[in-house]
């Protein structure tokens, strides 16, 4: 028995390290809560990206690997004071890079206090709760993404990993129906597998494929349109054990690709089709928004971010599968040290073992917003988009992309011009996009995926935007 604040103790050369001290972890959470609302508090009005000064500071943090002990309180402090302002103000409501979300109030609660359980998410046995809270999620997240109920998931650290997953799933099935057990052989020998995407796949779908020794350049490419959707008239014939990618939500336009008739061309052919919907997907859950996931229901797996339009923190990905046997093919794992009962067990449908409760957070921010409360995020966010389409527009400036979803892409002129505006606006601070390059155009991408982001908050950042432009 450890008497009531008593100081326990190692001894490592002579030092006493305090290993537990009754209301020594209290404190410790107390105040890095108490910094984390004065982060959150201050990121409402702090500019967005990190100063320079707050950058060069963290110079500070270069040290040999320290020799002795510090108590917790100074180590947080060391980072909150140096770290804080060196971040991004991703969580903020006017950060709008990357299709980044920020985190709802629940989800970053539940991720603390999952980090106090630290629970290993492998086996139902060893973390009842995160395996439970994965089941349940699971039933939610395909009613609102409008998948088929009795789908398996896979909850990975983010779309690239669940592309990877469920495609290891699309590998499995299409050599299995062809009399191979890719698991057991691997590839040598096996049935070549036709591997079809778009010319606007993401990077990580080929990433994904090249892992799986699917090769990143030996996959057939179909021509996109001018939204970058694929065309579905320009898909090669399919033949023999293949897999088709498509994509919900282009990175720059936010367009579909039009699942409806490349699901059937695919069905026919008995060829797996696999929808990378990282952001995208989450059109289901608005009503207004639901007609642009029409026919990705016909696929066969599906990958998607929670950290994305979800707002939980990171990491956190989905991936799911038509039938779990597929994703089971790919995925078990047994060892006699690990026994596995009746009840789903989470590691027998992702790449790892030890992992941490995703499933947690994914919960509390579905509970959270309840099914109205995640279409009006998802539907404000497109809202916001359209806002931030017609204030550009009407300053004169050209909006390259059809604003179907939550993706602006805006030029303001020539290459060099639009390098100097975007520049000029993550100079400035009030909010934060990045550039990119579209059919050869260079532009600036806002994707507007926060719950925290309001009308006012787009309004405040197009005032900025269009100064920047006006002085560039
Ligand atoms: C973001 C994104 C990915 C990769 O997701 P990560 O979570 O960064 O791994 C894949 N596909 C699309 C369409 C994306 O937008």
């Amino acid at each position: 028995m450890i008497p009531s604040g008593a100081l326990v103790g190692i001894y490592i050369g002579g030092a006493s390290v305090a290993i537990r001290e009754t209301g020594m972890m209290r404190a410790i959470l107390h105040s890095a809560a108490e910094r984390a609302s004065r982060y959150l508090d201050e990121i409402q009005e702090r500019r967005v990206s990190p100063s320079a000064e707050a950058v060069v500071a963290l110079d500070a943090l270069v040290e040999p690997m320290p020799q002795h002990s510090s108590d917790a309180e100074s180590v947080l402090r060391q980072l909150d004071e140096l770290g804080s302002p060196a971040t991004m103000g991703i969580s903020g409501p006017r950060f709008f890079g990357f299709v980044i979300g920020g985190s709802v109030p629940a989800a970053l609660a539940a991720n603390w206090l999952a980090g106090a359980w630290d629970q290993n998410a492998g086996l139902f046995a060893a973390t009842p709760i995160s395996a439970m809270l994965e089941e349940i999620s699971t039933t939610w997240l395909l009613d609102v993404l409008k998948l088929p109920a009795g789908c398996a998931s896979a909850f990975v650290t983010g779309a690239t990993v669940a592309n990877f997953t469920a495609l290891a799933a699309a590998r499995h099935a299409v050599l299995a129906r062809a009399g191979w057990d890719v698991e057991a052989q691997g590839l040598f020998g096996a049935p070549a597998i036709q591997v079809v995407v778009s010319d606007e796949a993401h990077p990580s779908v080929i990433k994904s494929l090249g892992m799986l020794g699917l090769g990143r350049e030996r996959v057939q490419r179909v021509p996109t349109d001018e939204h970058g959707r694929m065309i579905a008239e320009k898909m090669p014939d399919l033949s023999g054990p293949a897999i088709v990618c498509l994509q919900a939500g282009n990175v720059n336009t936010g367009a579909f690709d039009p699942a409806v008739e490349i699901c059937r061309r695919a069905k026919d052919a008995g060829a797996w089709v696999h929808v990378d919907g990282a952001f995208g997907i989450w059109a289901a859950a608005s009503p207004e928004l639901a007609h642009l996931v029409e026919g990705v229901d016909q696929a066969d797996s599906w990958a998607t971010d929670a950290h994305k339009w979800l707002n939980v923190p990171y990491d956190s990905g989905l991936a799911f599968v038509r039938d779990p046997l597929d994703l089971r093919g790919a995925m078990s794992l047994t060892a006699p040290y690990l026994p596995q009962g009746a009840r789903r067990e989470p590691l027998m449908y992702v790449p790892e073992l030890s992992r941490r409760a995703r499933g947690v957070e994914v919960w509390a921010a579905l509970k959270s917003l309840g099914r109205e409360g995640l279409a009006e995020l998802i539907s404000r966010n497109c809202r916001c988009a359209r806002r931030f389409s017609d204030g550009l527009r009407a300053a004169g400036y050209e909006v390259l992309n059809d604003v179907v979803l939550n993706q602006v892409l805006v030029s303001f002129g020539d290459a060099d011009r639009n390098r100097a505006v975007i520049a000029a606006i993550q100079e400035d601070g009030t909010c934060w996009a990045g550039p990119t390059l579209w059919q050869g155009r260079t532009a600036m991408r806002i994707s507007v995926s926060s719950w925290a982001t309001t009308e006012a908050d787009v309004d405040r950042s197009l005032t900025a935007m269009l100064r920047c432009a006006g002085a560039a």
